[in-house]
């Protein structure tokens, strides 16, 4: 769970302070020794935590505050308003060019998220500002890069740009950019090299492509699951490149904190999205204010009630209940409904998204494990079209090459077949009304 220590400590030295009807100077101090350590316990920058101790500390001590009827409150309300300003205080959006199509350069290391991100950000635009990208796949050295875009613009139904890998990055961008224009689409998201460390040649190129395409927007993808590391990978590609903004991704892992926190105060550049899965479109605008009240524990309403809003597909349901009934439900089904139910992340997070639901005794058992419904859909993956489409011709060779596809024990494929099959028939029964169906869920 993202930032869970760190809410915890933050809480523990709030909840000092709110019960407080009177706040010395020497109170405030204490608390503020408690909130320095846990920021530096999440992995802030160490500089990043001084500044914002010390300006938190002087407004604390300030005679209104101290003064006034809920002192506690009021310094409660000052740590969320400078969190808020450590992250940028104003939510920043994408810019876009004058003339179409806008271009975005996605830079990173590798194993950052940056093809996946390319991917969630076309969805993204599309999606919610029914714009047309094109991604275009520059990155020539690692072997499966080309192949993996072109699998996510499959998936997404937005067309890929590549030239294979025998074509300068710099010339693969400027092709794509000249199809593009000559399609008249509105953005092309270019998915750069990545290295295991930063290098100069790396650099040089990336440098060479910006040259060229002139990007509006250079977009740093940095894992939050290396804290404040990620805040000076950031500054590096800034200081070489003038980066127009930052997406953290991972932050459904259990980042502490450190990323999210420093990168803005470090490189001055805005944190401009979030990734939180491996889905497509786990990808949500990031808005300073909303985080800092998540880290604080303080829940985030907002963002689950927008969430809800976009993920709940009526039309879908319907389609999946008629399949149900006319015993077509296959497999694509099947995983499409798991996307459709994890789509709203670990139901953990969700509800410590609700106020005062952090506390709730218990509710880190209420887990569901993302790593089974990923194994799962790891074996049908592995399965080809047609046996997707008709689970029947599933014989003993084919499941033991969907275990050897899918690295799953054949033991765990058979499990899942024979589970999908009796879920499939109790489903069916159940949706002609026939309660009865569902002896077979337990066996009977
Ligand atoms: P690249 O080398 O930077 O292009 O990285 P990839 O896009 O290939 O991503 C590396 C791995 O991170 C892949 O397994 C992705 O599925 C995973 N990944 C990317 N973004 C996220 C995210 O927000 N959350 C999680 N859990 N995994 C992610």
């Amino acid at each position: 769970m993202a930032f869970e220590g760190l809410t915890e400590r933050l809480q523990n030295a709030m909840t000092k302070m709110r019960r407080k009807g009177k706040v010395s100077e020497a109170d405030v101090k204490e608390m503020m020794r408690e909130v320095r350590l846990a920021l530096l316990e999440a992995d802030v920058n160490f500089k990043v935590v001084k500044d914002f101790v010390k300006t938190v500390s002087a407004r604390a001590v300030g005679s209104e505050v101290l003064e006034s009827l809920s002192p506690g409150q009021q310094i409660i309300k000052i740590v969320s308003e400078e969190l808020t300003d450590l992250m940028g205080g104003e939510q920043e959006t994408i810019q876009t060019a004058a003339k179409a199509p806008t271009v975005v350069m996605m830079v990173g290391l590798q194993g950052a998220g940056k093809t996946t991100t390319a991917g969630k950000l076309a969805s993204y635009l599309r999606k919610n500002q029914n714009k047309r990208p094109l991604l275009i796949a520059a990155d020539i050295y690692r072997p499966a890069a080309i192949q993996q875009l072109e699998t996510i613009g499959k998936q997404l139904d937005v067309p890929v740009f590549s030239m294979g890998d025998q074509v300068s990055p710099v010339e693969i961008a400027r092709q794509g950019i000249e199809k593009a224009k000559a399609e008249h689409l509105d953005f092309v998201l270019i998915d750069t090299a990545g290295r295991l460390q930063i290098d100069e040649t790396l650099m040089q190129e990336l440098s060479d492509i910006k040259e060229i395409t002139q990007p509006t927007e250079i977009f740093l993808v940095v894992d939050a699951m290396t804290g404040q590391e990620a805040a000076n990978v950031a500054s590096s590609f800034n200081e070489q490149l003038d980066i127009s903004g930052v997406i953290l991704t991972k932050l459904d892992g259990d980042t502490r904190g450190g990323a999210a926190l420093s990168i803005r105060a470090v490189t001055g550049k805005p944190i401009k999205f979030t990734g939180s899965g491996e889905k497509l479109d786990a990808l949500e605008p990031f808005y300073p204010d909303r985080m800092a009240n998540r880290i604080l524990g303080m829940g985030d309403m907002l963002t689950l009630i927008e969430k809800a809003q976009q993920d709940f597909d009526e039309k879908k349901s319907e389609e999946m209940i008629t399949k149900l009934r006319e015993n077509s439900f296959d497999f694509n089904d099947f995983i499409e409904q798991m996307d459709q139910v994890s789509n709203m992340g670990p139901i953990e997070d969700i509800l410590k998204m609700i106020p005062g639901m952090n506390n709730v005794p218990g509710l880190d058992k209420l887990q569901i494990d993302p790593k089974d419904t990923a194994r799962m859909k790891a074996i049908v993956l592995s399965m080809t079209p047609q046996e997707r489409e008709n689970p029947d011709i599933l014989s003993q060779s084919r499941r033991r090459r969907i275990a050897r596809g899918s690295a799953r024990p054949i033991a765990e494929v058979n499990r899942m077949i024979k589970q999908f099959n009796e879920s499939k028939k109790m489903m069916s029964q159940m949706s002609k009304g026939n309660m009865n169906g569902m002896d077979n869920l337990f066996g009977q």
